[in-house]
């Protein structure tokens, strides 16, 4: 076997590459990622291809595959979201696929539908919209970021002959807000709407909704007909990757049965990455939903923490209740910078994940109340000075 190597200065390259890596994850406060799992055990399986190839509910010929690790996450995550005993899903390259599958499904049940999508809603549903072809209108949201059923209602109103397809948030991208799935099958009620889809767009915060209290109407229980969830935010896995749950009449639009891979091809994707779902199997068996429900609690609690003492400092802040997000306003370009913050029209915000500690907290409010003290203190002076320049 031939072997090739790096050349020294290539080596070094990434050696630096690293730190900077670790640097970045030390101030990381504004996007959704957990970095305290560490699950040693999937290391080791990075020395094979694992490719999850076609339908998980069929093994392929191509025998190095993880499917029945993909088969139990998929069973977890079912009996978290209530499915009924016939469910479809597969462990998707992340939201966005688990989004389009979703999307796809319900344009094939409704080729004439039309969707109706929050404007706090993730950018990749736009897209999605775009790419399938499917005519979207985007619903008002409240000032706290949760669809606006009023104007939802409207819309229908305004296109009682076509179905409706609608996104649901839970955990919008920028505030956290989550809609009610029975306030849009309400609406439906209302406007006497018989062909519908409800997708949950639950990338954010699927993992842990089921465990809020009070809890959020958001799953297949609920009237949800398929959920997606991310596997690299709360769930922390390296590798992006996502989950989908769907009824089992979402399956098979484009199934063909594939001679060549001996397995029926069901996916968006094709050779699917089977290490993700070692990993994610691993966090399941070794949390369990006992696991993922303290996470929670660790976080609620970060998150209240942060924002009362962001409100004794005297900064403008709130978040959504059960929500791990906390909404800072005006916050000094350095400190954004600094901590990695999302900002939109002068909001930023903070996501508590499980693997921010206080310390980290503590070191942002730090230097949250040396700029503001230093705004403060920059105050007076200037009046002085404006008062003296009239004079
Ligand atoms: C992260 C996220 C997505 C997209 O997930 P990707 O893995 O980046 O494709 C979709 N919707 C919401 C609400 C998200 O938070």
């Amino acid at each position: 076997m031939t072997h090739y190597y790096l050349s020294l200065e290539d080596e070094e390259r990434l050696h630096k590459f690293a730190s900077s890596l670790e640097n970045s994850q030390r101030f990381m406060l504004g996007y959704p990622v957990a970095s305290d799992i560490q699950c040693p055990e999937f290391l080791p399986f990075f020395k094979w291809l694992i490719n999850n190839v076609g339908d998980p509910f069929v093994d392929p010929l191509y025998a190095l595959h993880s499917k029945s690790f993909e088969r139990e996450i998929l069973a977890f995550f079912a009996d978290l979201f209530r499915a009924p005993e016939k469910y479809w899903g597969y462990v998707t390259s992340g939201g966005t696929e688990a989004n389009m599958y979703a999307l796809l499904s319900a344009r094939e049940q409704f080729p004439e539908g039309i969707l109706y999508y929050s404007d706090a809603t993730h950018y990749s549903i736009a897209k999605i919209a775009f790419v399938l072809r499917i005519q979207a209108i985007a619903v008002k949201t409240t000032e706290k970021g949760e669809m606006d059923y009023a104007d939802l209602r409207q819309h229908i109103n305004l296109n009682k002959d076509k179905p409706a397809i609608v996104v649901a948030n839970i955990g919008t991208t920028m505030t956290e807000a989550k809609d009610d799935i029975h306030s849009i099958q309400y609406v439906m009620q209302q406007e006497g709407k018989k062909d519908f889809y409800i997708h949950c767009d639950a990338a954010m915060s699927g993992a842990y909704a089921s465990f809020l209290q009070p809890r959020p109407a958001f799953d297949l229980s609920d009237g949800a007909d398929s959920i997606s969830v991310s596997g690299h935010k709360f769930l922390g896995c390296p590798l992006p990757c996502g989950i989908l749950i769907a009824k089992s009449s979402c399956r098979s639009w484009m199934e063909q049965q594939v001679s060549y891979i001996a397995s029926s091809d069901t996916t968006l994707s094709g050779s699917r990455d089977g290490h993700a779902i070692i990993y994610l199997w691993c966090v399941i068996r070794s949390m369990g939903k006992e696991g993922l429900k303290s996470r929670l609690q660790y976080s609620l609690q970060t998150a209240d923490y942060l924002l009362r003492q962001l409100q004794v400092v005297g900064i403008e802040s709130w978040r959504n209740p059960g929500a791990i997000t906390v909404m800072i306003k005006n916050l000094d370009q350095n400190i954004i910078r600094k901590w990695q913050l999302a900002t939109q029209n002068g909001w930023s915000h903070i996501i508590c994940m499980p693997s921010v500690e206080r310390d980290r907290i503590d070191e942002f409010l730090m230097d949250c109340t040396n700029a503001h003290t230093s705004m403060l203190s920059n105050r007076p002076h200037n009046e002085e000075y404006a008062v003296i320049n009239a004079a």
